[in-house]
């Protein structure tokens, strides 16, 4: 692992090793805890270099907050980066950053990144005049000094979750922002650098700050949509500790931060309260939804025809997110573009309107393309020709990714894609990663062909031809092959369709319950 305290050399690192390989990049203030930790591990697992940015940003931070005691603990940090296989920990000086090197110098000194007031005016933003902007304006200077193709976010902070993401569409960055679940204490207490200033009695009173989000999500489990009444029982929650001073308690749309009166899809409970003289803030994310199933896994695990049984059997949505990689393969020949026309595949991709309808069991899902439907005609050899081709390219997968998220906001669907769970819906309800080892799904394939009368390939070429394409799969740019750390493996070596299909129901059905 490297050190880099200048943005030339950090460029420099990143200079020789950048060919087409994937970068990822976690904005810290250092002092890295498991909340960090959770971050770094996704981004090692999804990148093949990882930078760890860690600066006590002095734009963030308002002339009567805690700048000066803020914890700073770099050679530790660099021990735990190093430990989790972090390649970069990227750490400036303020002189190095360009950012007023006090609190007494006014933030306008530098250009700013100014993100849209209605974001910036609400829950923190009432009590940290400037604080989001100093994010804004640091995050894309660290976006513009490293540019990753991913950068990793924690939930906990939800609202610069919801600028940043508005900042990276509005100034068109070329990075995806990944967020990332709240890493908590198993007393429910969100972990956080500021956590260090409490005392063990303040540790003990603070919990009541998750205790209390959680009355509120019960609520809104037995179907409490009002914003008032969710509130209330926050505050009366809370109450009960009077220690825990509430500084604000707010629900809001999770993307736009809009005060909401009532939930109808999704809504961002937020707190903040001082203990002691220290503040700490949580919120949850109460989603109107039902389960999302991703089931991931290596090609010939038996993913589809699982999927397909999943969906019937639990009536919901089968995602067949193979027929729209096919649905877009059909368009882009019947349009006539060659396929090394990025550009214009990229534009016709990201204006077509596509459509799964349900469909009667056992009839598959109906696919629609701009108004077409083209169930039958995507299944095509012509179309199979090139489907690979077009689901590699960049262009296509950002858009049928959005799609795909679209679909997933009510939820209630199944679907299956070797990054679906790691990277379409990493907030799924249940993830399931099918897996066999290559010896079975060469067997497997081998009866296939077998059936179909095709003798001609033996079993060794087709294990050698599995294990070439989970090496292919595993490593390539786009879509790599990962299992999400919060998956559940299933490896169905020794297992029938019905009983892996089954054992996914139960998982469902346990899920239900527990909701
Ligand atoms: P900070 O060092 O506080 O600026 O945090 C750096 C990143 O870690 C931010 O994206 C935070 O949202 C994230 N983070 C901090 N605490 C947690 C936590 N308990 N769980 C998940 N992510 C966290």
């Amino acid at each position: 692992m490297h050190l880099y305290k200048t943005v030339a050399g950090l460029r420099s690192a990143l200079a020789s090793r950048r060919d087409r390989r994937a970068i990822g990049l976690v904005p810290t203030m250092g002092a890295l805890h498991l909340g960090h930790a959770s971050l770094i591990q996704r981004a090692v697992a999804e990148n093949d270099i990882v930078v760890v940015s860690i600066f006590v940003n002095p734009l963030q931070f308002g002339p009567s907050e805690d700048l000066q005691e803020y914890p700073r603990q770099l050679e530790k940090d660099c021990r735990v980066c190093e430990q989790y296989g972090v390649d970069i920990v990227f750490a400036p000086t303020v002189e190095e950053m360009g950012t007023p090197p006090s609190q007494e110098s006014p933030s306008s000194t530098v250009t700013a990144v100014v993100p849209p007031p209605e974001m910036t005016s609400v829950l923190c933003g009432q009590f940290r005049p400037g604080h989001f902007q100093g994010v804004a304006t640091i995050v894309t200077k660290l976006f513009n000094i490293i540019a990753p193709n991913n950068a990793y976010f924690g939930e906990k902070d939800a609202q610069q979750l919801a600028i940043l993401r508005r900042v990276v569409k509005d100034l068109n960055i070329p990075v995806e922002v990944k967020a990332c679940p709240t890493v908590r204490e198993a007393s429910g207490l969100a972990l956080s650098s500021r956590n260090q200033y409490l005392s063990e009695t303040e540790r003990e009173q603070a919990k009541a700050i998750y205790r209390s989000l959680q009355a509120a999500r019960k609520a809104f489990c037995t179907g409490e949509r009002e914003a008032f009444k969710l509130i209330n029982i926050v505050k009366q929650e809370l109450a009960l500790t009077p220690e825990v001073k509430v500084q604000y308690v707010e629900l809001v749309h999770p993307q736009t931060l809009t005060r909401l009166e009532k939930i109808e899809e999704a809504g961002l409970l937020a707190i903040a309260a001082y203990v002691g003289s220290t503040r700490l803030i949580d919120n949850v994310i109460l989603r109107h939804r039902r389960p999302i199933i991703a089931i991931d896994g290596p090609a010939g695990a038996g993913k589809s025809t699982v999927t397909r049984r999943v969906a019937q059997s639990l009536n919901l949505l089968h995602l067949d997110t193979g027929a729209m990689y096919r649905a877009v393969a059909w368009l882009v020949m019947r349009s006539g573009i060659s396929l090394d026309d990025e550009g214009a595949i990229a534009e016709l991709v990201t204006q077509a309107n596509l459509e799964l309808i349900p469909a009667e069991p056992p009839n598959p899902t109906r696919v629609k393309i701009n108004g077409e439907d083209v169930t039958e005609t995507i299944r095509t050899p012509e179309v199979t020709a090139i489907v690979s081709q077009i689901a590699a390219k960049a262009s296509v997968r950002q858009a049928l990714v959005q799609q795909q998220q679209r679909y997933g906001k009510t939820g209630g669907i199944v679907a299956e894609g070797r990054d679906i769970g790691t990277a379409v819906f990493p907030d799924a309800e249940l993830k399931i990663f099918l897996t066999a080892s290559v010896e079975e799904r060469a067997k497997r394939r081998w009866q296939d062909f077998k059936e179909q009368g095709r003798e001609e390939i033996s079993l060794e070429q087709l294990e050698q031809d599995i294990q070439a394409r989970d090496y292919f799969d595993s490593h390539r740019e786009i879509a790599p092959l990962q299992q999400a750390i919060d998956a559940i493996k299933i490896d169905t070596d020794k297992l029938s369709i019905e009983e892996v299909t089954e054992q996914i129901i139960n998982l469902y059905e346990q899920l239900d319950s527990k909701a």
